[in-house]
């Protein structure tokens, strides 16, 4: 799950994170009134799930209310990387000196969460992680004694070379692991930590990504939920207890389980096609899952064909069957489906399909081929 700028500063700030609080706006006038209530000059700033809003033009400074009005009513016009603006977070400005990056991500190889911290933070840190990776230092963190105070200094000293900053940032390392475990967060990041020109070190971007998984456990953190900023589909996916990920191809993908939704993606790519969605049923798939999950992709316009693979274990084939059938009775379907199963109560989900006019397949390469040469207009 990811959440808001001003959802993370919330989180950071709650450790103690020196952070400027602004306030959100949703209409042009909101954004003046809150203006005129910080008072000075205040930072207008797109509250969207992407990064690189400053790119964009999604960040900008205003020096009067009237000024952060019209900011306001030009950003809340934008969309950045496909996604609407519908509010905009109203902060103080901050007069930066120096900007630096520290994030930490859950990283699966080290099976730690990993530190990243450098001194050339800022809009550029993704080129710099390209073309001079070694300005980055990483340092990953034994889970069972999280950031030790030696650690934090460590890397607050690559940072800084004053002493009062490297304390305060050494201290806002700590702050941020455990905002970060906190959360149930796979990602959590400042961006930029900035020095203002007194020698005050603080936080004026944040981002945190949620592992969803983390969610049952964390109510406080489920609700930061912004349904009206996810794909749509996705929304819905969950609401139907479906794990799906919608994708830019157009092969639609229907599978049980994340091994074989995985393997399937491949190969649908291995076969020259590109999935258009990570769908997985789950095990035990009643019926009214296939319609949902057939209903969630028919309304991605891009898909031109949508492959289902199944192998049935718990999952029972025919069970699957039943719902292909109930679906495309009820949705009123166009789009061409390749089947393929095989496993527990085959024999019944082939004669179901046959009987209301599908074809049904056995092997996977065939199946994923069939459903290719479709989706890319060749004739099969
Ligand atoms: P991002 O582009 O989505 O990462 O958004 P940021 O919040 O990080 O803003 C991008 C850039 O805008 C920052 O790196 C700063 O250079 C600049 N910026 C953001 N807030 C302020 C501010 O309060 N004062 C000044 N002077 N610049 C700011
Ligand atoms: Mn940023």
């Amino acid at each position: 799950m990811n959440i808001h700028e001003y959802q993370a500063k919330e989180l950071l700030a709650a450790q103690g994170i020196p952070v400027p609080m602004g306030e959100v706006a949703t209409t042009p006038e909101q954004a003046e009134e809150i203006a005129r209530r910080l008072g000075g000059a205040v930072v207008v700033k797109a509250q969207v799930h992407a990064g690189g809003r400053g790119k964009a033009g999604g960040v900008k400074l205003a020096k009067t209310p009237e000024e952060a009005r019209e900011r306001a009513e030009a950003i809340l016009q934008l969309t950045i990387k496909d996604l609407p603006v519908d509010k905009v977070l109203i902060a103080p400005a901050e007069d930066i000196d120096t900007e630096a990056y520290v994030g930490i991500i859950l990283d699966r190889a080290s099976h730690a969460p990993v530190f990243m911290v450098s001194a050339a933070g800022g809009v550029d840190i993704e080129e710099v992680a390209h073309t001079n990776p070694d300005a980055i230092i990483k340092l990953p963190v034994d889970p069972r004694y999280g950031l030790l105070p030696h650690q934090a200094y460590e890397l607050a000293t690559k940072l800084y070379t004053d002493v009062k900053q490297q304390r305060a940032a050494a201290r806002i390392l700590q702050q941020l692991y455990r905002a970060f475990i906190e959360a149930g967060a796979s990602l959590a990041e400042i961006n930029p930590l900035i020095t203002t020109p007194s020698g005050e070190v603080k936080a004026i971007d944040a981002k945190f990504n949620i592992d969803d998984n983390e969610l049952f456990r964390l109510p406080a953190i489920e609700a930061l939920r912004d349904e009206s900023s996810e794909a749509p589909a996705e929304v819905q996916a969950r609401e139907a207890g479906l794990t799906f990920i919608k994708l830019d191809g157009n092969v639609g993908c229907v599978v049980n389980g994340a091994g074989l939704a995985m393997a399937t993606m491949d190969l649908v790519k291995y076969y020259g096609g590109d999935p258009a969605n990570f769908l997985d049923i789950g095990g035990s798939s009643n019926p009214e899952k296939v319609v949902n999950a057939l209903r969630i992709i028919t309304t991605d316009p891009a898909v031109k064909v949508i492959l289902f693979n199944i192998f049935g274990g718990i999952t029972r084939t025919d069970d699957v069957a039943n719902g292909i059938v109930t679906a495309t009775r009820q949705l009123n379907m166009d789009i061409p489906i390749v089947i393929r199963l095989t496993g527990t109560n085959e024999e019944i989900a082939v004669k179901i399909l046959n009987e209301a006019g599908f074809t049904a397949l056995t092997d996977m390469d065939e199946a994923v081929q069939k459903a290719v040469a479709l989706a890319n207009g060749e004739a099969q």
